[in-house]
């Protein structure tokens, strides 16, 4: 049987779920840490004033309101059948205790399945995490977890301004896997201090992690932000489009074919940037990507067998 390219995260639902399941984003009164002076002031330099949804309804409806308004539009256009609550912007877990717990009872629905997190390593308290377990057991909704790391490289992340490091981001993984919830990693691939070294070795720590799913980032460079500033100064070069194909390929091939992959280009409104996957559309970037994989025979780990001990491999 020809092996498959990647592991498509609708591939990955539909073993998991059996049914249509989609994403529902849903958008809460917070912030980030990494903003407010708390752990760090102005955020990492690629982050906008809005965080990362460009998509999000309105925060000021309540999230009833807004789970109503998306099942209605994804019902119909998708055919969707259950969900998943997506708590999508800045950091969902950076909140007091008594609020985030009410959030979560509002998600809690017949048709919802799994409720997912997007927070930062350095916001997951074992009192959120316990809570969140229970809530898996009496209602059987699956709790997974959206963690940024975007490089493992340790200088590039102070580059970036995330006010963590990579023993930060590990810290953060077994506490979560602790509790036996699922957990979706972020990478940008073409940061312009990393290179294709980075890539691979972002993909095999992710690996031996046993994340499961991925969010592949193709960097895109918002208005209004440091990296812009540094982007217009030309104090930063952007790597060309068809490396960046190549190291994508190098990225999957190193991953654990296991892994889910949620996204593989990154998708930002136009008037918002200053630099935007090239000019070019992301599913053309995917259709280059694909053409190249089935050109070269390859596929996502193919070479993952380096976390086999090198003794026993060959025995
Ligand atoms: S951690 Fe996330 S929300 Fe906070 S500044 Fe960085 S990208 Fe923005």
């Amino acid at each position: 049987m020809a092996k498959r390219l990647y592991y498509k995260y609708s591939d990955y639902l539909k073993e998991k779920y059996n049914k249509k399941v989609y994403k529902i984003p849903v958008n809460i009164n917070t912030t980030c840490p990494n903003r407010d002076g708390n752990i760090g002031s102005g955020g990492c330099i690629f982050c906008g004033e809005e965080g990362a949804g460009f998509e999000l309804l309105d925060k000021n409806n309540s999230i009833k309101k807004q789970i109503k308004k998306n099942k209605e539009f994804i019902i119909k256009k998708y055919k969707a059948e259950k969900f998943i609550i997506y708590f999508q912007n800045y950091t969902n877990t950076y909140l007091k205790l008594e609020i985030f717990k009410d959030y979560i009872l509002e998600c809690i629905d017949e048709d919802v399945v799994e409720i997912s997190i997007s927070t930062r390593p350095d916001c997951i308290s074992e009192d959120i995490l316990s809570f969140l377990k229970d809530i898996e057991i009496k209602y059987s909704i699956n709790i997974s977890f959206e963690l940024g790391l975007q490089t493992c490289n340790y200088k590039t992340l102070k580059r970036l301004n995330r006010g963590h490091t990579l023993a930060e981001y590990i810290h953060g993984v077994n506490k979560i896997k602790k509790y036996n919830f699922e957990l979706c990693t972020h990478m940008i691939l073409n940061l312009p201090w990393d290179d294709k070294d980075d890539v691979i070795e972002g993909a095999k720590i992710l690996s031996s992690l046993e994340i499961n799913t991925v969010k592949i980032h193709s960097l895109y460079i918002l208005k209004n932000t440091l990296l812009g500033n540094m982007y217009e100064k030309n104090e930063i070069e952007i790597i060309h489009k068809d490396e960046y194909i190549k190291r994508m390929i190098l990225f999957l091939e190193y991953l654990d074919p296991n892994i889910g992959i949620q996204r593989l280009f990154s998708r930002a409104p136009k008037e918002r940037t200053l630099f935007c996957n090239w000019d070019t559309s992301w599913w053309k970037l995917k259709d280059q990507l694909i053409e190249l994989m089935k050109e070269k025979e390859t596929y996502q780990g193919k070479k993952f067998q380096y976390l086999k001990p090198r003794i026993t491999r060959n025995i």
